[in-house]
């Protein structure tokens, strides 16, 4: 006996999509599905091309049809359709779905690096990924990605620099070399309003903001002009830093931005014996997200190819993907798609998920 839609249905209901906590046809995940004889084929609409849980959720829609009867091949195609957040609706013109804060309570604990290999990790995964460089004390991320300007304007309209498949716009590239970065408050919220209004940046799945260090008014206006959907704390395992970046969470609480995590950056160092050396304390980005009720998203090691590589405008995720640096920054990437995602959806009433015919 062949299969039915039905039957085929009633066994993907009973795949849970771990995050939302429901199954993937009440979420109406499951589309184009198709019974023909004994074949089936169907396609899985993720939240995030970024998905952690991809494979996971293929492996448990496979075991699922195990169990119906006169099954044969079994053909399942991962999409993804982002979320929009629904705060950012009417706020900007341009069509980005989720812009999400990169902040520390200070600078040089890698804020910059965590933007860039977020967003190039990010872009790797299929996704549209802008960069925002608002780092006006050290706009370094143009370094970074190798980028030395941007392209020529469209009579108003700036056009970002492409750098592996991020589109990236900087404050650094918006003075001439050797100008001093002064800016004042009316001026940073005009300049911000600016990359916004006048940035083509063509749909966005994912704006990665790289904000000012601290709590200072710079952040502060920068993260007030921008209707945020979300916020990544980056800190070093000591507890000045934590001190810090416990205010740079406040803040962000203050300002009604929902916290993605905290990132612990220069976690250790990994010795030729396997064994890690902690140079900076350990432990301390996961107490912080204990203390704020936040979640930890991952430590990064130390590692010389991320100086390196971001000196000479290779990122490190691109340039040696599978290093434990790599591999952590792309694990933190996909939490922070994942947790962004599941944000977006509550600010939803509906799902943007479509129903099933
Ligand atoms: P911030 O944006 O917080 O000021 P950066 O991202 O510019 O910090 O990082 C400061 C310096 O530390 C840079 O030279 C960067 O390459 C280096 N760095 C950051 N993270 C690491 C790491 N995990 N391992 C080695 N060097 C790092």
């Amino acid at each position: 006996m062949a299969p039915t839609k039905e039957a085929v249905l009633k066994a993907l209901g009973t795949v849970q999509e771990p995050d939302l906590g429901q199954d993937l046809v009440t979420l109406n995940m499951i589309r184009n599905l198709e019974v023909s004889g004994d074949k089936v084929s169907f396609t899985v609409m993720l939240t995030t091309p970024a998905c952690p849980l991809k494979g996971k959720i293929e492996a448990d829609c496979r075991n699922a049809l195990k169990s119906i009867e006169g099954i044969g091949s079994v053909e399942v195609k991962m999409d993804s359709d982002v979320p929009n957040d629904g705060r950012m609706r009417g706020l900007v013109e341009t069509p980005i779905r989720n812009a999400i804060a990169i902040g520390s309570g200070k600078g040089g604990v890698g804020k910059s690096t965590v933007s860039v290999n977020v967003a190039v990790a990010l872009a790797k995964s299929g996704a549209r990924v802008g960069l925002m460089d608002a780092d006006i004390y050290g706009p370094n991320t143009p370094t970074m990605l190798g980028v030395e300007k941007l392209p020529p304007p469209n009579g108003p309209r700036i056009i970002p620099a492409e750098a592996y498949g991020v589109k990236m716009v900087s404050m650094g590239l918006l003075v001439k070399p050797g100008q001093p970065l002064i800016w004042r408050g009316p001026m940073l919220n005009s300049a911000i309003r600016q990359f916004l209004g006048d940035v083509e940046w063509g749909e966005l799945d994912y704006l990665i903001v790289d904000l000012p260090p601290g709590t200072g008014d710079a952040a502060l206006s920068l993260a007030q002009a921008l209707p945020l959907s979300g916020a990544v704390v980056v800190t070093l395992p000591q507890l000045v830093s934590l001190e810090d970046a416990g205010r740079g969470l406040n803040m962000f609480k203050t300002l009604e931005v929902p916290i993605l995590g905290v990132v612990e950056n220069m976690s250790f160092l990994e010795m030729p014996d396997g064994s890690k050396m902690d140079l900076f304390g350990s432990g301390g980005g996961e107490e912080l997200a204990k203390a704020t009720e936040s979640t930890f998203l991952g430590q990064i090691p130390i590692d010389p190819n991320v100086r390196i590589g971001g000196d000479t405008g290779k990122p490190i995720v691109d340039a040696y993907p599978e290093s434990p640096v790599a591999k952590a920054l792309t694990e933190i990437a996909q939490k922070i798609a994942q947790k962004s995602s599941v944000a977006a959806l509550g600010t939803n009433n509906t799902l943007p998920i479509n129903i099933v015919e």
